[in-house]
């Protein structure tokens, strides 16, 4: 067996605390044995004295036996004492027997008694078990062999005894090894579970230790900035109060947002530390009896201006006679200016909210009702935990840390008392605050005996001002419960006859703080423009156009992405220089906000040097930028000046040519004019815009402006022209558009001159265009140009009659003419019959 297995039988031996499982076997194996001289009266009476005999000698060896159990130490030396008794009582059983007849006698069934009994009683090992076995089988059978009497009857004694103790034998053993599996196996799970427990153990006493110094460090942390804090605000608070002489406004200002930071600090730091001390259990209450109503109305009347600057009425109402309740008033005085400056933070401008006190039998309720904003049922139940806020959103509205409500819950309940809340969002809330009358619901553990309660740092200093310790700050728990609903006063924008400096920046940030802190840093350089909402920037930014925008990123409403996004998509406003301003940095920040349009970022908190910097350069940047945009747009204007004497340069030379043209020929002189005039009268009737007129108007006049290169020899042949010739005259919209086309603006045109020879079923030229492919100016000049070709005297023939020259263009509607144009040209044909100037034309008529 090795090392580990004795040890093991050790714990097994330990398990079951063998020392007192002998002690008790040897008592009862010794009343069994004294027992069952009933059974030798009986059933061996003529043998009851040498029987008595024996027992009273086994009953020795018990003695003797259980005198050694108690100078042995060890649980090995117990199982040798157990194995001894079991020795005594087989060896005192098989003597009887063999007296009693050896195979013969019934007394072999004590044998089986103590067989079986082996098994339960002690937790022999399996081996050990099978050697006693066998100690047994033997004592009993050989003796019985050597006292045998013959005869056939005795045989079958022997058969049937022997079968039976055997068998017992068997199934003790069966029975052992089992219990031997059991016992190690759930001893094995035993030690495994201990094992489990005492890491457990360890692992939770490490933690406790853990906990407790983080605990203590917290507390030590919080006392170190407390400590310096309050030095601050002491001699502050002085010099606000006029003790250390006439401040300037500006000075009293700033001094004052320093004041007020100062107070939001420590009343963060005084939470955390009180809600600490009850976390430990550390915190007691100093109780004393004070009329309750008074003392309730007394801190209304401290709340009361906060709730006037915001418009919020406060009501009253309790019952008429003196209430007498035991709190402590300091503590307790958290609870009720907690639940007031709550329910003034949460109720907007002209809302209302009431406190009750109710007196009952055995209770007295406080509570504070408004009808603000509400709170969500399902935040009901975990509004009092730590941290637990509505809104926990870093755009919230309200600021604020979440601990109030749930220093208000452990205050109650230091009271003996309880509080809840009833409320439904957009209508209201209702806190109730339960609290016992008399004292005999406080326990000795939440009372606080000691007169004085100053921790030694806190009392009187050399530092502490004349007047004012460093405690009265700490215990101004009124003005450091209301601090975050003090109004913050900025005074930012300058009307115009007040401007100062040249710049004008708009400052946008929801925290009036902040805002108080730009005007400081940046109003030696600059005019401002403060605000606190987005939308309210947005309409500054139309009044006053400032020169840049200092905008917060995360701010209830409109964020400042979304405002940056809507000045840089405003073709009015994207000039303006938008620097972004974020307590939160990292690269997605950044990334927002240039996806948004920013010219900039700087990130809280920034140093006044840096952003004046940054401002310089942007506003630098910006009137380069705009000196630029002046310049180009002088440029612009200069070049599209020449762009227009270049074009009508043009127009005029080419004009001069189309008349030039119309005098080469004779008989088509003042063609082009007539044929404009045609063109015109049909267009308008078609509805043309005036563009698509004047348009329409220079490619008519100059539609054959290709005859330019068409010598006058063919141009006034008098006889008809042969196929050269005619080749030669077709070319003339070709060479028409190629005139026109360098000049970018009358590429349009350049096109109708080139098709006004095309025919709507596509038989003209050049391109042998067809239907609506042909530009509709070029569809409609074709028919002005028939009717005046038509009408007009040439050199191989005479000048047609209009109505000559209508009956044609009618024939030719759907192959040469567009049938529309036609129609259009039909409703107006009248006006053509009269013209004034007919010239050509007039001859025919
Ligand atoms: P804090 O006001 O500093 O956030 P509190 O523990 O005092 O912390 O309040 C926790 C939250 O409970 C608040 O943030 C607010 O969402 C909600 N709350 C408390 N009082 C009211 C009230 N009277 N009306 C609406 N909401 C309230």
């Amino acid at each position: 067996m090795n090392r580990q297995d004795s040890a093991f039988k050790e714990r097994l031996y330990t398990t079951y605390e063998l020392k007192r499982r002998t002690r008790l076997i040897i008592i009862m194996s010794a009343v069994l044995y004294l027992l069952f001289l009933v059974l030798d009266a009986v059933y061996a009476g003529a043998y009851f004295k040498l029987l008595l005999t024996i027992r009273l000698g086994v009953l020795g060896a018990h003695a003797g036996l259980y005198f050694l159990l108690d100078r042995i130490k060890t649980n090995r030396g117990y199982v040798n004492i157990d194995k001894a008794l079991t020795i005594f009582d087989v060896a005192g059983i098989a003597i009887m027997i063999q007296f009693l007849g050896g195979f013969a006698a019934k007394y072999v069934q004590g044998l089986y008694l103590i067989i079986l009994g082996m098994v339960v009683a002690v937790p022999l090992a399996f081996r050990e078990t099978i050697i006693l076995y066998l100690f047994i089988w033997a004592s009993y059978a050989v003796p019985s062999f050597i006292n045998m009497p013959g005869g056939q009857g005795g045989w079958r004694d022997v058969f049937a005894n022997l079968f039976f103790l055997t068998s017992i034998c068997l199934l003790g053993g069966l029975g052992s090894y089992l219990m031997e599996k059991i016992r190690w196996r759930e001893l094995r799970s035993r030690m495994q579970l201990e094992d489990m427990t005492s890491q457990l153990q360890e692992s939770n006493e490490k933690l406790k230790t853990l906990d407790e110094l983080k605990t203590q460090f917290f507390a030590n942390i919080n006392h170190e900035l407390r400590t310096p804090l309050t030095l601050m605000l002491a001699p502050l608070k002085n010099i606000l109060d006029g003790k250390a002489g006439k401040i300037s406004s500006g000075l009293k200002d700033t001094l004052a947002t320093m004041q007020r930071n100062g107070y939001m600090l420590l009343k963060l730091i005084n939470n955390l530390l009180d809600l600490n001390k009850l976390e430990e259990g550390k915190m007691r209450i100093k109780i004393k009896t004070v009329d309750f109503l008074e003392y309730v109305s007394s801190r209304l009347n401290s709340v009361k201006p906060l709730a006037d600057q915001k418009n919020i009425k406060l009501y009253v109402q309790h019952p008429p006679d003196k209430i007498e309740l035991s709190i402590d008033p300091d503590q307790f005085e958290k609870v009720i200016l907690n639940l007031l400056s709550n329910a003034l933070k949460f109720t907007p401008s002209k809302g209302k909210v009431t406190v009750y006190v109710e007196e009952k039998k055995q209770t007295v309720a406080l509570i504070v009702e408004d009808n603000g904003i509400g709170i969500p049922p399902e935040m009901h139940k975990s509004i009092f935990d730590r941290f637990s806020q509505v809104d926990g959103s870093k755009s919230r509205l309200h600021e604020g840390t979440g601990i109030g409500l749930s220093l208000v819950r452990e205050i109650v309940n230091l009271h003996g008392g309880s509080v809840r809340v009833e409320s439904k969002t957009g209508k209201g809330s209702r806190f109730v605050v339960d609290l016992m009358k008399g004292q005999k619901h406080y326990g000795p553990d939440v009372l606080d005996r000691r007169v004085e309660d100053k921790p030694v740092s806190l009392k009187r200093r050399a530092t502490d001002s004349e007047g004012l310790t460093v405690h009265d700050i700490l215990t101004d728990y009124r003005r450091l419960q209301l601090v975050d609903l003090e109004k913050i006063e900025i005074v930012g924008g300058t009307p115009d006859a007040e401007k100062i400096h040249e710049i004008l920046l708009l400052v946008i940030d929801d925290s009036p703080e902040v805002l108080k802190l730009m005007k400081m840093l940046l109003s030696d350089e600059f005019d401002l423009e403060l605000t606190t909402s987005a939308e309210q920037g947005l309409k500054i930014l139309g009044e006053k156009s400032p020169d840049l925008v200092l905008c917060d990123v995360m701010m209830p409403g409109m964020d400042g992405h979304t405002f940056c996004k809507k000045v840089k998509s405003d073709d009015r406003y994207k000039h303006i220089p938008v620097i972004l301003v974020t307590a939160r940095s990292g690269a997605e920040m950044i990334s927002e906000g240039i996806e948004a349009g920013a010219d900039d970022y700087i990130a809280k908190p920034f140093d006044s040097i840096e952003l004046k910097a940054r401002i310089g350069s942007l506003l630098r940047i910006r009137k380069v930028e705009s000196q630029l945009a002046l310049a180009n747009q002088n440029l612009k204007m200069r070049t599209s000046d020449l762009v227009e004497q270049q074009r009508s340069l043009f127009l005029s030379t080419v004009k001069s040519l189309v008349t030039a043209i119309d005098a080469k020929d004779e008989y088509t002189r003042h063609h082009s004019a007539r044929v404009t005039e045609f063109t015109l009268k049909i267009a308008k009737s078609m509805d043309f815009s005036t563009k698509e007129m004047e348009d329409l108007e220079l490619a008519s006049l100059l539609h054959d402006i290709g005859k330019i290169a068409v010598p006058e020899s063919i141009l006034n042949k008098p006889g008809p022209l042969t196929d050269e010739e005619y080749a030669v005259i077709k070319e003339h919209p070709v060479r028409g558009e190629g005139i026109l086309k360098p000049m970018v603006e009358l590429k349009e045109i350049s096109m109708v001159v080139r098709s006004h020879h095309e025919h709507y079923d596509g038989t003209g030229y050049p391109d042998g265009l067809k239907g609506l492919g042909i530009p509709l100016g070029a569809r409609i000049m074709a028919v002005a140009d028939a009717y005046d070709a038509i009408t007009s005297e040439r050199p191989y023939r005479k000048g047609a009659s209009h109505w000559a020259a209508v009956k044609e263009i009618t024939r030719c509607s759907g192959t040469h003419f567009d049938p529309n144009v036609v129609q259009h040209f039909l409703e107006i044909s009248g006006t053509f019959a009269d013209r004034p100037d007919k010239k050509g034309a007039s001859k025919t008529i």
